[in-house]
């Protein structure tokens, strides 16, 4: 099939999108980035905006840059960008894992890091980290001006976020994570490159042998991805071993509220997150 008619624009500045969008954006307009989970939805007629924005000749949206202690990302910025490590500590490293689980190599020469956590797919990689480290997502719009929003209030559901019709996801910003934090990451998907059935991100500090500093955030195992702070809790003041990390996954589990559908049910995902907590922890102890 072929998408529906639209009117297609081109801007060249942050200014003149945020002026399109004002325009267009009651009127069906979108933006497009790098149009991986868009087009598809627009060729199958699933989506029918009548306007796109096209953001990717804006080049002042083509930036990674660490200010204040963050990872300040672009909106231009492609899922490739991360394939060698952005920043060379373990924010870096995590990140570099973590893409290799994205989709194939071409979608991850155009899809966007912000236009995944735009898009907000339970399943996508980049919302479940987003989570994990507590990301703070930068929208603009004329007219809220520019709004930060803590990843904990983004995320609203199923490809459901906090950001407005007009607004731009202009930059995503990420904690550099301390030169001693042990960071992993660990997903099921049934083929290399498919969206995963669940995945999990935990990060962790070590004082005397003693964890802190806990980050454990599942993601496509749920409508949202989120930290799970009750298999956090778990482990906060205890050595990082397989007792405690399974106690971590099961209590994980428990406080697990489960997609369920016609290809996974409900319980195979349970086990499949108790599986990736675990492995997670593993992968970030190593
Ligand atoms: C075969 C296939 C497999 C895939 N597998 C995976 C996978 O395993 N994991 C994964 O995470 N993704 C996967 N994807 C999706 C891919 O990562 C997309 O690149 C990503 O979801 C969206 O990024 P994009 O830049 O392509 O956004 P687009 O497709 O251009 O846009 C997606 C949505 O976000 C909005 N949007 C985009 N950028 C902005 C912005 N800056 N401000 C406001 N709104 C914006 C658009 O309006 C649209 O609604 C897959 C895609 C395909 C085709």
């Amino acid at each position: 099939m072929k998408p529906a008619p639209f009117q297609y624009h081109a801007p060249k500045t942050v200014d003149e999108t945020l002026n399109l969008l004002a325009e267009y954006a009651d009127d069906d307009g979108r933006v497009i980035a790098g149009g991986q989970s868009l087009v598809p939805t627009m060729a199958f007629r699933l989506a029918r905006p009548k306007h796109l924005v096209d953001i990717n000749g804006v080049q002042e949206l083509d930036y990674f840059e660490v200010k204040d202690g963050k990872l300040h990302i672009g909106a231009g910025v492609r899922h490739s960008a991360f394939e060698k490590p952005v920043e060379d500590g373990p924010l870096g490293r995590l990140l570099a894992v973590v893409v290799r689980h994205i989709a194939h190599h071409p979608i991850r020469t155009r899809g966007t890091f912000c236009g995944s956590i735009a898009h907000a797919d339970p399943a996508s990689e980049w919302c479940a980290v987003a989570a994990a480290l507590d990301a703070e997502m930068v929208a603009e719009s004329k007219r809220s001006g520019l709004r930060i929003i803590p990843a904990r209030d983004f995320f609203q559901g199923i490809m459901t976020t906090a950001l407005r019709e007009d607004e731009l996801l202009t930059e995503v910003r990420l904690p550099i994570l301390p030169q001693d934090t042990y960071a992993g990451f660990a997903e099921f998907s049934r083929r290399a490159g498919d969206y995963a059935i669940a995945m999990a991100v935990a990060t962790y500090r070590l004082r005397n042998g003693i964890m802190s500093e806990m980050r454990i955030a599942t993601g496509g195992a749920e409508s949202v991805p989120r930290r799970m702070t009750e298999a956090e809790r778990t482990l906060i003041g205890r050595p990082p071993n397989l007792g405690t990390f399974q106690a971590a996954a099961h209590a994980a589990v428990k406080a697990l509220d489960p997609l369920d559908d016609a290809n996974v049910s409900a319980d195979y995902r349970r086990g499949i997150v108790r599986a990736m907590v675990c492995r997670a922890l593993e992968s970030a102890s190593a």
